[in-house]
């Protein structure tokens, strides 16, 4: 089982595999969609849409968790398709529009030239307003400098989408390679301090498969509809994070 796309609860959706994910949130001012995924993957998310009953044509705003091409591959093409609006952290916009090589298409081994000027560049504490859904979103840098988490409410049970977690980009080889700021890595600690504030029932990562999802997804089809809620799951995937990062600090220091 790999590929998946399914309605998790109320109006919030799930699309994608390991490789890249996209969640939909049905609101009163269209559709909202976090990360496209890889551009290889647009017309299987387009299906999908459909076979959730979710209109291509209903979308209307694309908001991005960072700029790296699993998260945005697809948005070019799916803006000439609606004219959605897209929203990206104000850092990575270089990422994104292809004035700086960090897309991470040349670490994928992809050929990638399918990048986008963002409609609206996001920064830390702004809230997005679509008809009856607010989304926060907060600066949590590391992963990129221009990572970004979202929250939002609904049905009363808060739902969290962690901006990006992978320790790729801050192992000393990419660093020194695209010459970023070691910085990068008590920015990734600072992040998660941060995100501890947040109570999250509904703890979303940015790539299927994390926290569990395949797990869950069997729940769900099985009937129990609270699958997806665990008050205590976002803490503990902060902790683990903040741990991963500080034995890869320990390791590359020997
Ligand atoms: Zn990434």
């Amino acid at each position: 089982m790999d590929y998946l796309s399914f309605k998790i609860f109320d109006r919030l959706y799930c699309i994608g595999d390991k490789g890249a994910s996209s969640y939909i949130i049905e609101t009163s001012d269209g559709l909202v969609m976090v990360d496209t995924g890889y551009l290889e993957g647009c017309d299987r998310l387009i299906e999908s849409m459909e076979k959730l009953g979710l209109s291509l044509f209903s979308l209307r705003h694309i908001i991005h968790t960072h700029g790296h091409i699993d998260h945005f591959g697809a948005t070019k093409k799916l803006v000439s398709l609606t004219h959605a609006k897209t929203y990206l952290g104000a850092p990575d916009r270089a990422a994104a529009n292809g004035e700086k090589e960090l897309s991470f298409a040349k670490e994928l081994g992809m050929e990638f030239k399918e990048y986008f000027e963002p409609d609206i560049l996001l920064y830390d504490g702004d809230v997005l307003s679509f008809g009856d859904i607010n989304i926060k979103c907060v600066a949590t840098p590391g992963h990129t400098e221009g990572a970004f988490s979202f929250f939002f409410t609904l049905e009363g049970k808060k739902i969290g989408i962690h901006g990006g977690a992978g320790l790729n980009t801050l192992v000393s080889e990419y660093l020194d390679k695209m010459e970023l700021p070691y910085g990068l890595r008590m920015d990734y600690l600072d992040s998660t301090e941060k995100l501890k504030h947040e109570q999250v029932d509904v703890f979303l990562g940015n790539h299927i498969g994390h926290n569990n999802t395949y797990e869950k997804y069997e729940r769900l089809m099985a009937g129990d509809g609270e699958a997806f809620v665990d008050g205590r799951e976002w803490g503990i995937f902060l902790d683990s994070c903040r741990e991963k990062l500080i034995a890869l600090m320990e390791k590359e220091d020997k």
